[in-house]
């Protein structure tokens, strides 16, 4: 016994209800009694969720057996085990309980992943696991400025535009701080509370356009004062920025909090398979 409280857990839930938020992204609200114990940490809190493939009535997901989970989901023929996506929890509400998460849609028919397939289907009911935080000091906080930053910095795509929401809310007043938002149509531009403050751009990429953070980034003009910065999207994306602010703006690499959140050509389950090579 070490008398810690076990950091993260498993929750089922279901969908209650599903909302367009614009061309590319769909909130689906879950519910249910097991999210009572789920703690978001706010901010960027992100967590694994499960679905089920086509045909199922649930997630084909052996959490019951505890730590050998994740082995034994692995062990399954990948046709019929649960699908696992990373999201962000956009919300928590504690009556009754329930969390936002939004998706962007990506792709169509065989193009678009399973996740994206599933969510753009879901309705009242279907089932899903969450595996994410029981306490809301939890490791899949990633944005986690020093109090002595001179400003902040947020750059994102529409799939850390959830991230960037719960970051903006979350800010302290007086805190000075800069957003760069990239969205593929502008009907997906949002209205996003940020009770501290802050100067949104948000840039609209034409369908099959490179990323403009970069360019937009390199043009911009940056507030004296050592910034944190996070960044989040595409992979190559997220690297360049990154390059950009270590190696021409000097940056403390530090003070640069980043994560791909999806790469170009590749599924999350092969970023999930590269990762588990490169540690065995
Ligand atoms: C910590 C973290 C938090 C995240 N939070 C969110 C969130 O709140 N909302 C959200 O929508 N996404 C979020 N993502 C990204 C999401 O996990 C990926 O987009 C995921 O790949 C979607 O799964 P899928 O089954 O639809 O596609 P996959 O099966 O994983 O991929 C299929 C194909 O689609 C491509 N692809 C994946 N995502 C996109 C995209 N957005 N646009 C264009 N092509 C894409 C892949 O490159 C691949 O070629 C997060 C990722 C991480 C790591």
């Amino acid at each position: 016994m070490t008398g810690q409280a076990q950091e993260y857990d498993f929750f089922p839930a279901h969908v209650v209800r599903t909302r367009r938020l614009g061309p590319t992204l769909l909130r689906v609200t879950f519910g249910g009694e097991a999210l009572r114990g789920f703690a978001s940490g706010g901010r960027d809190q992100s967590f694994s969720l499960f679905l089920p493939r086509p045909g199922q009535a649930e997630p084909n997901l052996p959490y019951a057996q505890g730590e050998g989970w994740f082995a034994a989901w692995r062990a399954l023929p990948a046709h019929e085990r649960a699908v696992m996506r990373s999201y962000t929890i956009r919300a928590q509400r504690a009556e009754p309980p329930e969390v936002d998460v939004d998706f962007a849609l990506h792709g169509t028919g065989a193009d678009a992943g399973p996740a994206t397939t599933w969510a753009s289907t879901a309705g009242p009911g279907a089932r899903v696991v969450l595996l994410g935080p029981a306490v809301a000091d939890n490791r899949s906080v990633a944005f986690r400025p020093p109090a002595d930053a001179g400003f902040v910095l947020l750059l994102a795509d529409e799939t850390a535009l959830p991230a960037v929401g719960g970051i903006l809310e979350w800010l302290p007043a007086g805190t000075r701080t800069l957003a760069w938002i990239e969205v593929p149509d502008a009907a997906d531009i949002q209205d996003l509370p940020a009770p501290g403050g802050a100067d949104i751009t948000w840039l609209v990429r034409a369908p099959g356009a490179p990323s403009g953070l970069l360019p937009a980034l390199r043009a911009a003009g940056l507030p004296d004062g050592a910034p944190y910065a996070w960044i989040a999207g595409e992979s190559g994306t997220v690297k360049e920025l990154r390059r950009h602010l270590v190696r021409e703006r000097g940056v403390d690499r530090r003070a640069v909090a980043f994560s791909g959140y999806w790469r170009r050509g590749a599924s999350e389950d092969r970023l999930r398979e590269e990762a588990y090579a490169g540690q065995s």
